[in-house]
C-alpha cells in the first residue's frame, strides 16, 4: 500500500518569505550584509601539502549490518549495494533511530550519513506502511541523490518515494503526489509550494529529516523549514544532519528536537588529502589563458572549477568550450534537467571538466575529482573547505588550486585556441550551449 501525503483541504498557509540563495556569508559573513568576502581570506590559508600518511584510520564498527533487527530485504539491498559493514555515522546513529530517538547528526557528506538515516527509516515504514518520511535538503542535487539511494535500498519492498525539488516540472510532482508515496524528499522552497498548494499534507508525517542542515539555514530556507515543521503532528521522530553546530542549529533543534541524542563522527580533516597550492596571476594577465595552460596537463584527468556568479560560470564554460575544451556547467540559472544532465555526464566521466557556482560545493558524491580549481576565491574559508572536500576523497589524494589577482578578459575569443588542447576533444558538447 503506498501511504500519501495528501493534504486535506482547507488549511492554507501563509507565506513564509525566503531570502536569496547564495548572496549571504556562510558562517562569519551572516547578518553583514555584503559579508566576509572571498579576497579578506588569508591567502596562506589555500596552501598546504596533503599529509604524507593520508590515509583514514579505519574505523572498527560496534555493529555489522547483519546485528540489526531490519528487514531481510533492507539487508539484501544492503549488501547489493556493496556495503559491508557499517561507516562511523552508521555505526553510531542506526541503533539510535530504530530505538526511535532523535539525532543530531555532526557529519559531512561522503561519511555514509544518507544510508544513516533511510536504513532505519525505510525500516520503520516496512514495519507500519502507514508511516510517512519527509527528508528536506538544501540543493536539488542533494535531494535527488538521496532519492536515488532511496530507491536502491527499497527495491522490491513495495514503498515509495516522490522528489519534490524546484526546477523539476511542477506537474510531474503532483502526479506522483497524488500516486502516493512513503518518502517525500525536497528542497524547502518547493515542498512549501506544494503544501500551499494543497498538493502536500503532513499532518500524518511523523518523520522528518533535515540533511545539510547548516546549509539550509545558510540560503534562507530558515522560515520555510519553520512552516514545514510546525504543520507535522507535535509527536515526531526529528533527524538532523549538519556540518556545523552554529547557535542558529541550536535554536531550531531546541525548538524542534526532543532529547537529541548527538553524534558526532570526524574520520579525519576533511582536507587533508588535498594538496593546496595558490595560482598567482598578474594583474594584467587573462586568467582564463592561466587556466587553459593548465587543463592541457595530463594529469588534471577531472576538474572541477568553481565560480562565484551563475553568470561568470556560464561565461567561462563557454569560453572553455571555444577553446576546445568539453565542460558543462552547473548553476541556479540553469534547468534542472539540464544540471542534472550536466552532473551525471561528469560523474560518469563523460565530459572531464565541470564549471560550478558553489551550488556544487556541497553534498555531491562525485567520484575520482583530480583537481578543485578556485576559479574565483569563495566567500568564506568554510565555503573553500566544502569546495576542496570534493577532491581527495575515498582516501585518494587530490588537489586544490586558488586562483589569486589577475583579470578575466571580457569576452574570450580563444575560439582559434581549438585543437591546442592535447587531452580535450575539440569538439564542445551540444555545440558550446549546453542545455
Ligand atoms: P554519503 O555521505 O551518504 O553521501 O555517502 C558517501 C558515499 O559512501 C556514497 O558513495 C555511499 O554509497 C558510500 N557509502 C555509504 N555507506 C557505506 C558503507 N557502509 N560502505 C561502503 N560505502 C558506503
Amino acid at each position: 500500500m503506498r501511504g500519501n501525503f495528501n493534504k486535506r483541504p482547507g488549511s492554507g498557509f501563509n507565506s513564509g518569505s525566503r531570502s536569496s540563495a547564495y548572496g549571504r556569508g556562510f558562517g562569519r559573513g551572516g547578518g553583514r550584509g555584503r559579508g566576509f568576502t572571498g579576497s579578506r581570506i588569508d591567502e596562506s590559508k589555500f596552501i598546504n601539502k596533503a599529509t604524507a600518511n593520508n590515509k583514514a584510520v579505519e574505523y572498527a564498527p560496534t555493529h555489522e549490518f547483519s546485528d540489526y533487527a531490519i528487514d531481510q530485504q533492507l539487508k539484501n539491498n544492503i549488501s547489493e549495494k556493496g556495503y559491508v559493514k557499517p561507516t562511523a555515522i552508521q555505526d553510531k546513529a542506526i541503533a539510535e533511530i530504530l530505538e526511535g530517538k532523535d539525532i543530531i547528526g555532526m557529519a559531512d557528506t561522503g561519511t555514509g550519513k544518507t544510508a544513516a538515516f533511510l536504513i532505519p527509516l525505510i525500516d520503520k515504514v516496512i514495519k507500519n506502511k502507514k508511516e510517512k518520511v519527509l527528508i528536506m535538503a538544501p540543493t536539488r542535487e542533494l535531494a535527488l541523490q538521496i532519492n536515488a539511494e532511496f530507491r536502491d535500498f527499497a527495491k522490491g519492498l513495495g514503498i515509495y518515494s516522490a522528489a519534490i525539488v524546484g526546477g523539476g516540472g511542477m506537474r510531474e510532482q503532483i502526479m506522483q503526489l497524488r500516486r502516493g508515496c512513503n518518502v517525500l524528499i525536497g528542497t524547502p522552497g518547493r515542498l512549501k509550494d506544494l503544501m500551499e498548494r494543497g498538493h502536500i499534507g503532513l499532518a500524518e508525517c511523523r518523520n522528518v529529516v533535515l540533511d545539510e542542515a547548516d546549509r539550509m539555514l545558510d540560503m534562507g530556507f530558515i522560515n520555510d523549514i519553520k512552516l514545514i515543521l510546525g504543520k507535522m503532528p507535535q509527536e515526531k521522530q526529528v533527524l538532523l544532519f549538519s556540518a556545523t553546530l552554529s547557535r542558529e542549529i541550536e535554536t531550531l533543534s531546541q525548538s524542534f528536537l526532543k532529547n537529541p541524542i548527538k553524534i558526532e563522527t570526524k574520520l579525519r580533516d576533511t582536507s587533508s588529502n588535498v594538496d593546496q597550492d595558490i595560482i598567482r596571476v598578474g594583474m594584467a594577465e587573462d586568467k582564463t589563458e592561466v587556466l587553459h595552460n593548465l587543463l592541457i596537463k595530463e594529469n588534471f584527468k577531472k576538474v572541477l572549477i568553481f565560480g562565484t556568479t551563475k553568470m561568470g560560470v556560464e561565461r567561462l564554460s563557454n569560453n572553455l568550450n571555444a577553446r576546445g575544451f568539453k565542460t558543462v556547467s552547473i548553476h541556479g540559472d540553469k534547468t534542472q534537467s539540464g544540471r542534472q544532465l550536466a552532473l551525471k555526464l561528469f560523474k560518469e566521466n563523460k565530459i572531464n571538466i565541470l564549471v560550478a557556482t558553489d551550488v556544487a560545493a556541497r553534498g555531491l558524491d562525485i567520484p575520482e575529482v583530480s583537481h578543485v580549481i578556485n576559479f574565483e576565491i569563495p566567500k568564506t574559508f568554510e565555503d573553500y573547505v566544502h569546495r576542496i572536500g570534493r577532491t581527495g576523497r575515498a582516501d585518494k589524494k587530490g588537489t586544490a588550486l586558488t586562483f589569486v589577482g589577475g583579470k578575466t578578459a571580457a569576452k574570450d575569443s580563444a575560439s582559434s585556441g581549438a585543437g591546442r588542447s592535447r587531452h580535450f576533444s575539440s569538439r564542445s558538447f551540444g555545440g558550446g550551449k549546453y542545455r
